[in-house]
């Protein structure tokens, strides 16, 4: 572990990753893990087995995979065709638990491991807390999961089916972030929250999938929609190694795509201004919903430097999406629906160009949230009788 170094992605400031330090002490910003070159392994079929090459020695072997990552790219050639656009959609509901979180939890436990820490925990209220609580189960390290007060029973379910202590905590949810990673210290809990950096590592295996997946290309365009923005800020930075490694010469154009209901990152970069809190967050993408993202800096940094944008869409824009996803045999959690939804709008604004080629990142299952697809589902389940079979097909 001494030798893999973490940068603060604001003032460049350097500290080992030795120890359990994640923000910056000097300007309060993410910390990330220094850029490196790595090697794909094409005899290898798993992806962190395949992508070890882009991960210092010290950690790849202690990864215990449960399957995570190689997710399926789709063309959706009709709607495509509709855009005029090359698009695809990368499925990360094809996790072990149904998200792309697995992806940075199978690295965030690999780095508590080498620390030595013998406790982990997260601050989540969905698919971040079930893939946190389902590596401790599998890694037999008891996990601590703390979330907001009146969750509601059928998330608690999937939570507590992998055994963690699940503590449901009174005051502000905001300070429950910050909170955790300073008691995380005190007491010897790897805290993997949204963007920690040992996190944002694993989704960098996403952007080494697309550019397989694309026979040795990259897409012009990424979508991803934004929450904390640990997610886009690791995929951005697998482009970063690729081309550092020389797989590639250009990085996509990354797009960070909100609910026009919390969007915080697209009201700074509408402003040019850094990132504040987002007043009464409403929107029926919940998992996407962080007011106060705390890598919304990072994020409006990386879509400077890769000449990339923001978007917003409405609730309705985001159902509409939502529905056709699963019109293409793709049904997804409404957050994921967001990136469809800010790939048409961008499309019919002009600013993605007609022939580019786009990928949508789908990151979750909509198993996880049917009863946001109640909203959209017309007609009734039909019934007969058996000898009435015949006549009614
Ligand atoms: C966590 C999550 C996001 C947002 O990811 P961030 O890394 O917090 O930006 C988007 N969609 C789904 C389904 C998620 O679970
Ligand atoms: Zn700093």
């Amino acid at each position: 572990m001494e030798s893999i170094r973490l940068v603060c992605t604001a003032c460049g400031e350097k500290r080992t990753a030795a120890e359990a330090v994640f923000r910056c002490p000097a300007c309060g910003e993410p910390l990330e893990a220094e850029e490196r070159s790595g090697s794909i392994d094409r005899r290898r079929l798993d992806a962190f087995g395949r992508y070890a090459g882009f991960y210092p020695e010290s950690l790849a072997k202690r990864f215990k995979s449960l399957g995570e990552g190689g997710t399926p790219l789709v063309a959706l050639p009709e709607e495509g065709k509709a855009l005029e656009i090359n698009l695809y959609v990368k499925n990360e509901s094809q996790n072990p638990t149904w998200s792309f979180k697995d992806r940075g939890t199978l690295t965030a436990v690999a780095h508590a491991k080498a620390l030595g820490f013998d406790r982990i925990g997260t601050v989540s209220t969905g698919n971040m807390a079930v893939s946190t609580a389902a590596y401790g189960a599998a890694e037999g390290l008891p996990t601590v999961v703390l979330v907001k007060r009146g969750l509601p029973r059928e998330k608690v379910g999937p939570i507590l089916a992998y055994k963690p202590r699940l503590i449901q905590v009174d005051g502000p949810y905001g300070e429950l972030y910050d909170r955790s990673l300073v008691l995380g210290r005190e007491k010897g809990i790897y805290f993997m929250n949204s963007d920690v950096p040992f996190r944002v590592e694993g989704y960098k295996t996403t952007a080494y999938e697309l550019f397989e997946q694309l026979g040795g290309r990259v897409p012009d365009w990424v979508v991803v929609p934004v929450s904390s923005g640990g997610h886009l800020r690791g995929i951005e930075k697998g482009f970063r190694e690729l081309k550092r490694s020389g797989f590639i010469d250009r990085i996509p154009a990354m797009v960070c795509a909100q609910a026009a209901g919390c969007a915080p990152i697209h009201e700074a970069f509408l402003e040019k201004r850094s990132i504040r809190p987002f007043k009464n967050p409403e929107t029926v993408a919940k998992a996407i919903a962080n007011p106060f993202p705390p890598s919304g800096n990072a994020v409006l940094s990386l879509l400077e430097r890769t000449k990339g944008t923001a978007e917003a869409v409405t609730d309705r824009e985001i159902l509409q999406a939502h529905e056709a996803l699963a019109g293409w045999g793709l049904l997804v959690q409404p957050a994921s629906a967001v990136a469809l939804a800010a790939c048409r709008k961008l499309r019919k604004a002009g600013r993605l160009a007609p022939g580019a080629s786009v990928v949508c990142l789908l990151t979750g299952s909509g198993l996880k949230t049917p009863a946001a697809f109640q909203g959209w589902i017309r007609g009734e389940a039909e019934a007969c009788p058996l000898s009435d079979l015949q006549n009614r097909l």
